[in-house]
């Protein structure tokens, strides 16, 4: 499949759906640090400059259709007044402002980076090798205590 939700959703590398494309963990003073590329399969992070420019659209689109969706149900499902129901969109806009930002980069590289099973297949044994050798090699620095 071309396009997973999950691995958007997860912040993940496009190419190999293993590696993350956001510093961990969380920095608050620079929450979009992203590394160059992806540590696993490469995959670059920003493949062009102004490349995210695009993601400014997905969360521009995103946040105003969801919050005029939320904005019309408390006003016509609830009779809230258009007032308070604006109070609540701004206060909900300011609590998922770094995860839509965050989201709409990782929805914008998924969408224009394609996958790659065969990648995807390689890094996972990669991952399964490595985590195989720490397991043997854990217990032998155990002995040493
Ligand atoms: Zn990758």
């Amino acid at each position: 499949m071309g396009f997973s939700w999950k691995a958007a959703w997860n912040y993940k590398c496009p190419r190999c759906r293993q590696g993350d494309i956001f510093i961990k963990p969380l920095n608050l003073k620079n929450p979009l640090a992203m590394p160059d590329k992806c540590q696993y399969c490469g995959q670059k992070t920003e493949p062009e400059i102004g490349f995210y420019y695009g993601a400014m659209m997905v969360s521009y689109a995103i946040s105003s259709w969801l919050f005029l969706g939320i904005v019309l149900f408390l006003v016509f499902y609830y009779k809230w007044t258009v007032e308070s129901a604006m109070l609540v969109v701004i206060a909900l806009a300011v609590v998922t402002y770094l995860w839509l930002l965050r989201y709409s980069r990782s929805l914008w590289l998924h969408l224009m980076e394609k996958h790659k099973p065969e990648v995807e297949e390689r890094v996972k044994l990669e991952i399964a090798n490595r985590t195989v050798e720490q397991k043997e090699w854990k217990p032998r620095i155990s002995k040493k205590k």
